[in-house]
């Protein structure tokens, strides 16, 4: 599978070029990965999902939050 592919299956679009979205630093203990994360303002509040996590990488459909997996 292709990280294009992936993108597609995700159904958003990924601008890498656009820094915009926010990157959260999560670890090993963070995992099964869930967005929203506990402690998050109201806000940025949604449907709970589970990110998977690809190359250490993961991205939350609805906020576009951008999750960074750190080996810590
Ligand atoms: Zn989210």
């Amino acid at each position: 599978m292709t990280d294009e592919t992936a993108k597609q299956q995700a159904g958003t679009q990924v601008d890498d070029n656009h820094s915009s979205q926010p990157v959260i630093k999560v670890t090993a203990e963070d995992l099964p990965l869930s967005c929203p994360m506990p402690g998050v303002t109201l806000w940025s509040q949604h449907p709970r999902v589970f990110i998977p996590i690809k190359n250490g990488e993961g991205h939350c459909p609805y906020c576009g939050n951008h999750f960074v997996l750190k080996s810590s």
